[in-house]
């Protein structure tokens, strides 16, 4: 048996791919993950209001948001399967998926929809203020009351760190950057931006070591990487921006992947370098990384899908897709 169209991940990419297929008559099987990058549902799930997603004027809860996608792909004829995808080969046609349970899933085309991960520093502590004065997105969580003209901090010294930096000016009294290092990885002019800014406070050699509040975030304990000494910082808010990884380990012999391990495609379109497989997502993004253009690629990848396998009306004897080039 060989299914038309696989989607690998539940995420806002994940569950909008579904909803486009499954309306479109492909009955695509949804492998959700299990814990593999995430947990089903993605990283909305991690999070408590949600304030940016259009369509919710009071805001919307994360899990609820995905609770709803879900349901509405399930609606649509989506069949889920809350498992991890451990390998895949895509290149052989039709392309085999095979899951930790052991499943083995033969399609003629795939969206893979795996995101990424933000990468966290792990402090002790750090749990319990997650989404109470921890974030991982300045620009999902900056607006947060709890920020408003209060003193936070951002880890990093690359340009997203200074990025996220700039934009939490809008919303706080202050911003400290803290900087392992003597310098900043960021280009000279995001340099420039903060250096002559009144809003910050740069903490060279500094490294956060634990967080302490009561109900919410209030101090920030740093080490000085070059003498030892720790001191707190007294700050409403703690934002990470030490970069994400995207969840492609999977795929890194099969697909075209960038640099930094993202998967390239290929223009205005999510096509991947192999015929039959779109990316959609935080997995190919990381630019933007908000749950509105998750879903919007997602819509895109299923409606490339949709016209690619109408188009050929492929079958297992059609053989298998030629590569194409990303330099071509
Ligand atoms: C704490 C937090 C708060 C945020 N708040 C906002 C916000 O307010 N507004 C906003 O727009 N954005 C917000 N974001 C960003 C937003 O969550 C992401 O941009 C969005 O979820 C990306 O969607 P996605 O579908 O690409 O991937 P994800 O949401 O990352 O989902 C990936 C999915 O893939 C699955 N998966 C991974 N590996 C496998 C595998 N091997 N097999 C099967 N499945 C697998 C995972 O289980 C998961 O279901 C926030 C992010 C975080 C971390």
């Amino acid at each position: 048996m060989v299914e038309d169209l696989v989607i690998i991940g539940s995420g806002p990419a994940g569950y909008t791919a579904a909803i486009y297929a499954g309306r479109a008559q492909l009955k695509p099987v949804v492998f959700e993950g299990f814990s593999a990058g995430g947990i089903p549902g993605g990283q909305l799930m991690t999070t408590t209001e949600v304030e940016n997603y259009p369509g919710f004027a009071e805001g919307v809860q994360g899990p609820k948001l995905m609770q709803q996608m879900r349901q509405q792909a399930l609606r649509w004829g989506a069949r889920l399967i809350t498992d991890d995808v451990i390998a895949v080969d895509f290149t052989q046609y039709p392309f085999l998926i095979a899951s930790a349970d052991l499943l083995e899933v033969k399609a003629r085309a795939v969206i893979i929809c795996t995101g990424a991960t933000a990468k966290r520093l792990h402090l002790p502590g750090e749990e319990k203020f997650w989404n109470n004065g921890i974030s991982a997105c300045a620009i999902c969580d900056g607006a947060n009351p709890l920020f408003a003209n209060a003193d936070i901090a951002v880890v990093g010294g690359g340009d997203s760190a200074v990025e996220e930096a700039l934009y939490l000016t809008k919303y706080a009294s202050k911003v400290h950057l803290l900087v392992r290092s003597d310098r900043l990885r960021a280009s000279k002019t995001m340099q420039e931006r903060i250096f002559n800014h009144s809003q910050f406070h740069i903490h060279w050699h500094s490294l956060p070591i634990s967080v302490d509040g009561d109900e919410v975030l209030r101090s920030v304990q740093i080490r000085d990487t070059q003498t030892g000494g720790v001191a707190d910082l007294t700050v409403s808010g703690l934002f990470y921006a030490i970069g994400h990884t995207p969840n492609t380990q999977l795929f890194q012999d099969q697909l075209e992947l960038d640099e930094a391990g993202y998967i390239k495609t290929q223009g205005k379109s999510t096509a991947t370098n192999i015929p039959g497989i779109w990316a959609a997502g935080d997995v190919q993004d990381h630019v933007y990384r908000q749950a509105i253009t998750a879903a919007g690629t997602g819509c895109m990848a299923a409606l490339e899908a949709e016209r690619w396998l109408s188009e050929r009306q492929l079958s297992p004897a059609d053989g298998t897709p030629t590569l194409v080039s990303f330099a071509a």
